[in-house]
């Protein structure tokens, strides 16, 4: 018997020959080990505790240790976890939720926009006129002090939030700012309004033609530029604008993720990454300035130049992946992960740039008549680059707000053989204006939704003048989707509307305009599946559902404390809740000051 004990002591041991004594002492310090892990690091109690796990939604506390969650549920088995050196939190009435994570938006905008004036509309900016812009232009030109010639840049201009009823013009901006040239970039990211000066230095000019699938608009009866440009006018400019130098930006990143951690979001997407964008984040990570974990999708127009640099001894075609470049895919390095490849088939609704299939009931973004947009690429270009991805393995993301456009990539899926089954996630980003019959091929494609309630808000009343209400009142369905039994998730498109996740909330369940319209009263979701939208969805769209999205035994400790329960707080008070305190795998990483 003694023999036989010996023998299971030593396989209990890792199965090598140790002695009776040694083996004794590696069980006891595993125990230690094992008590040590079950001891709490922090434990939260005293407040609304949401898990967002939908046969549990409540637990009364939650206990905490490297980093991770290691209990969560009533007091009599969490409190036992405390011991001499546990922090106690007492929540004091407060919620706690998992954190927030970013379904969609563009973190590289954040270390520039530190920098940028703002020129978005109430609420997400001061502006409700030319006058304002103005204002808003000369307090930031008086902050920063540029020398003759140097830019001055705004994000979040918008004509739909002027009370003047047309854009601002070069006219509006040159007697201002005669010297430096200026860019208010528009707030789908898409296009700019630019001074003369602005004109100048980037060299459009009436001799300029405009190219396709792009906008300038002229001075009425002449080839002039008036001011605004879009689309393929827009975007080669913007690329080659004068950037920050690395230094400058790498210095603006614990800024950046504030803007993120004070709004409860611990994961971040960088929706749409330029290869410099991608060296830079990568610095970032090994330098250790990361704090909040960030996703970020090359954009497929990017990966021949990625291909080159990470992989120069392949010698497949342009649009071609070596076997080996998966396995970039999928996994953190210093709190950066590379996440899928994003395709990007059309434009922005409210730029009148998404592709239809029926015209709009407005003139398009020229004055053209039955406008219904155009893709940015022809379908044989998007089937292959998509067929390519799915063969490789990398998760697909593609950005389509026009039913035409999403028409384009249900196609190029299909023409891959892509299945429910093969559970490839791909996300649909925007999904703004889809068919109630695109449903279906979501379900029979596997696709899930990303969606952008906050459009609701922004642009709910133009969009019914552009689009009628059937269609208007079908935007961000995720009444609907939820109800085919597809998983969705909500976001914001930062910078193209704030990183608010309350307003998000409240959009989702509300889908009330400026006006106080309601944009499609059937779409509306609750306060539940609204905030699942931006936890557990999310988290499972980046397969780090096993990871993130709920509070639950052995997920990451990423948490948010918000001053009121969006569960219980009257619809239109979910816009006053705040956030208290956020933390990122047990760490503070925003506490908000006492008043
Ligand atoms: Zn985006």
């Amino acid at each position: 018997m003694a023999d036989i004990d010996r023998r299971k002591l030593i396989l209990a041991a890792g199965g090598t020959a140790l002695g009776v004594g040694e083996a004794l002492a590696k069980g006891r310090k595993a125990k230690k080990a094992e008590r040590a892990k079950r001891t709490a690091e922090k434990i939260f109690h005293g407040g609304v505790i949401l898990t967002m796990v939908d046969d549990k939604p409540k637990v009364d506390a939650v206990a905490i240790a490297n980093r991770r969650i290691i209990a969560a549920g009533d007091e009599a088995t969490v409190m036992p976890l405390a011991d001499g050196k546990t922090q106690i939190i007492d929540l004091k009435g407060a919620t706690l939720l998992p954190s927030f994570i970013d379904a969609h938006g563009h973190f590289m905008n954040a270390p520039q926009i530190v920098k940028w004036a703002n020129v978005s509309g109430v609420p997400a900016g001061p502006v409700t006129s030319i006058a304002d812009i103005i204002k808003v232009l000369q307090e930031q030109a008086a902050k920063q002090r540029p020398k003759p010639g140097d830019w001055i840049i705004a994000y979040g201009y918008d004509v739909t939030n002027l009370s003047d009823g047309r854009q601002i013009t070069r006219d509006d901006l040159d007697p201002h700012f005669p010297n430096n040239p200026v860019m208010l970039i528009h707030s789908s990211n898409h296009g700019a309004v630019l001074n003369s000066a602005g004109f100048k230095a980037v060299g459009i000019s009436a001799a300029t033609k405009t190219p396709p699938g792009g906008l300038i608009l002229r001075k009425k009866g002449s080839e002039e530029p008036e001011g605004l440009i879009m689309e393929t006018a827009f975007l080669p400019i913007f690329a080659n604008m004068p950037k920050p130098s690395e230094a400058e930006l790498l210095d603006t990143f614990h800024e950046a993720q504030q803007i993120y951690a004070c709004a409860g979001v611990t994961t971040c997407q960088e929706g749409a990454t330029h290869a410099p964008e991608l060296k830079l984040l990568r610095k970032a990570a090994d330098e250790g300035r990361l704090y909040l974990d960030i996703v970020s999708l090359p954009l497929v127009l990017e990966v021949p130049t990625l291909v080159r640099e990470y992989f120069p001894n392949f010698q497949g075609g342009p649009m071609e992946l070596p076997k080996e470049a998966a396995g970039s895919f999928g996994h953190y390095k210093n709190r950066l992960k590379l996440q899928g490849v994003k395709v990007v088939l059309d434009g922005s609704p409210q730029g009148k740039t998404a592709f239809w299939t029926k015209p709009l009931l407005t003139p398009g973004p020229a004055g053209e008549k039955d406008w219904r947009g155009a893709p940015l690429f022809p379908p044989e270009q998007v089937n292959k680059a998509v067929a390519e991805l799915y063969k490789s393995g990398i998760q697909v993301f593609t950005h389509c707000n026009g039913d035409a456009a999403i028409d384009m990539m249900i196609d190029a899926a299909r023409k891959a053989g892509v299945k429910a089954d093969q559970d490839s996630r791909t996300v649909i980003i925007h999904s703004q204006f889809m068919r109630p019959d695109q449903l279906d091929a979501y379900k029979e494609l596997g696709f899930s939704p990303s969606f952008f309630t906050m459009h609701a808000f922004f642009w709910g009343d133009i969009h019914v003048e552009n689009l009628g209400e059937e269609r208007a009142f079908f935007l961000s369905p995720m009444a609907s989707a939820t109800a085919k039994g597809l998983r969705c998730s909500n976001h914001c498109d930062f910078s193209v509307t704030p990183m608010d996740p309350m307003r998000m909330v409240w959009t989702a369940v509300t889908r009330q305009s400026r006006k106080g319209k309601i944009i499609g009263p059937a779409e509306r979701v609750s306060v539940w599946q609204a905030l699942k939208a931006l936890t557990i969805e999310p988290a499972w769209q980046l397969r780090e559902e096993g990871q993130k999205g709920t509070i639950a035994e052995g997920k990451l400790a990423d948490l948010v404390i918000l001053d009121g329960n969006p569960m219980t707080a009257p619809t239109d008070k979910i816009l006053d809740i705040g956030v208290i305190e956020t933390f990122k795998e047990g760490e503070s990483v925003y506490k908000r000051k006492a008043t």
